[in-house]
């Protein structure tokens, strides 16, 4: 076992935001979906997506969308969905649009910063723009550009607003993930959508005898929690059975997260073998399965006297990671199952992000180089000099400035081309042209830890003390 991060495969690493030595930790809890259970997003947003046409030819929507195939591939996880006017965006840090698609048509940097760069301040919130912040929501993404699509072609074919599209769209794929158009297939089959880990139990072991807590908190319901967590321990037989809750010391399901950090939801037993639930007001006796509740009742179980002392591992910024931090003080781990593919390309085009960095430089030389021309020239004709070495200025300007366009215009190539190696529409996630993304920057203010998936903590000791990188800010590079 390595405990040497220099030893763990940059892939596999726990990176962090924010130090914290989990001496201080006294319980580790998980979200479920895409967190304990890393779906095949090919196989399981494919079946939702299947099901949401046939909810949204129910509602109307034109038959021939039944046959339309999704590419899971296409949306990535960071983009934002401008419900009104129909595009998919992504922006950096700052909020600044970078690539907008109207449909599956990129706009033009005139029509983005029309729409996007003018005066009128966007909100960029719900509920005007979506946030595709996991990947439960890529199916939103790529039916509504679909949909914009069809609708942009043929106008007639639907006769809505892009807006009332939208609320079609999300309504109709809530509607698959609550009414068993999807749970009871993934019920019939969970090894065709859950991908299996070898070292699930094995991970999870550890942190139990390392003397820590260990709890659940779903938003998944009893029934189907019980599938998924048989097929992660490994129970082949297919007959569900209650063995693996011994591993926990507290399950909530139908958490309602984020309102389970901080509404007063009311809590419920719930009885295993039926899935019936019972008030629990007179105290939680030795039951340990629950339904609702608050985080309030979540410390008292457990034993927690202050937020700190809880690490929480989810994948939903929005619905794990900020309101739990935020609010509660819990520290947190998010899980980004994308990252394993980033930092694999990362390392693949170290060469041409060098290559950029040096292109950078040569243009902010030429950028200074123009300037001392320009005043040279405008000194030397305030001077009445010889109309010839005028000309010989204003010629190296020219010159000069031919230069540094070619490098900006090798700039920009460069910079789309580094993108595609990531992903040919959206580019790398966390970054944004060459600054952070918007998903980027939640990450960093959110999350303490970030990885690719739990199971990544076996590289690491129960107890080690993670440490921050030390915060940079541009006049930190002359320390470099
Ligand atoms: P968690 O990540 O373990 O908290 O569980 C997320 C739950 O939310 C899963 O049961 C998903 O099926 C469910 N879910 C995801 N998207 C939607 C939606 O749009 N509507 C209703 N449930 C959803
Ligand atoms: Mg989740």
């Amino acid at each position: 076992m390595a405990f040497n991060v220099g030893d763990v495969e940059p892939r596999y690493r726990v990176y962090c935001n924010r130090s914290l030595n989990m001496k201080a930790i006294k319980a580790v809890g998980f979200d479920m979906d895409y967190t304990l259970a890393l779906y095949k997003p090919e196989a399981f947003e494919t079946l939702a997506y299947a099901e949401t046409l046939k909810k949204l030819v129910q509602l109307g929507y034109p038959e021939e969308i039944l046959g339309w195939t999704f590419d899971w591939n296409y949306m990535v996880r960071g983009l934002l969905i401008d419900k009104h006017r129909g595009n998919v965006l992504k922006m950096d840090r700052h909020r600044y649009v970078k690539l907008a698609f109207h449909g599956f048509k990129q706009l033009s940097r005139d029509e983005r910063n029309r729409l996007y760069h003018s005066d009128a301040i966007l909100s960029y919130e719900e509920p005007d723009f979506a946030l595709i912040d996991t990947l439960f929501t890529l199916a939103d993404a790529y039916l509504f550009s679909q949909l914009v699509e069809l609708k942009a072609a043929r106008p007639g074919s639907i006769a809505k607003s892009e807006a009332e599209v939208y609320k079609d769209v999300r309504a109709a794929i809530d509607l698959c993930h609550r009414d068993g158009s999807i749970k009871l297939r993934v019920a019939e089959d969970p090894g065709r959508y859950i991908h299996r880990d070898p070292h699930f139990v094995e991970c999870l072991q550890r942190l139990k005898d390392s003397g820590r807590k260990l709890f659940i908190a779903t938003n998944s319901l009893w029934d189907y929690t019980q599938v998924v967590m048989n097929f992660l321990f490994g129970n082949e037989t297919g007959v569900l059975n209650d063995d693996w809750t011994s591993m926990f010391d507290l399950i909530i399901t139908g958490a309602s997260k984020p309102s389970f950090f901080i509404s007063q939801n009311a809590l419920y037993a719930v009885d295993t073998a039926t899935g019936m639930l019972r008030n629990v007001d007179l105290g939680f006796g030795s039951h340990k399965v629950f339904q609702g509740g608050n985080f309030r009742q979540l410390h008292q179980f457990l034993g927690i006297e202050n937020g700190t002392q809880v690490l929480y591992v989810g994948d939903h910024i929005y619905g794990d990671i900020l309101r739990s931090k935020k609010d509660l003080g819990w520290r947190t781990m998010l899980v980004i199952s994308e990252l394993e593919g980033e930092i694999d390309n990362l390392r693949r085009n170290a060469d041409e992000h060098r290559r950029y960095e040096e292109l950078l430089h040569v243009k902010d030389a030429l950028d200074d180089e123009i300037q001392r021309l320009a005043t040279l020239l405008q000194q030397a004709k305030e001077k009445g000099a010889k109309s010839a070495d005028a000309q010989a200025l204003a010629k190296q300007l020219d010159r000069v400035t031919t230069q540094r366009a070619n490098t900006r215009e090798a700039l920009r190539k460069n910079l789309r081309e580094y993108h595609s190696k990531f992903h040919p529409v959206w580019g790398e996630i966390m970054k944004s042209g060459h600054q952070n993304s918007r998903f980027a920057a939640q990450v960093e203010n959110y999350a303490c830890l970030y990885t690719s998936k739990f199971t990544n903590l076996r590289f690491y000791s129960p107890n080690k003390s993670y440490r921050s990188t030390r915060d940079y800010m541009p006049h930190d590079e002359v320390a470099t």
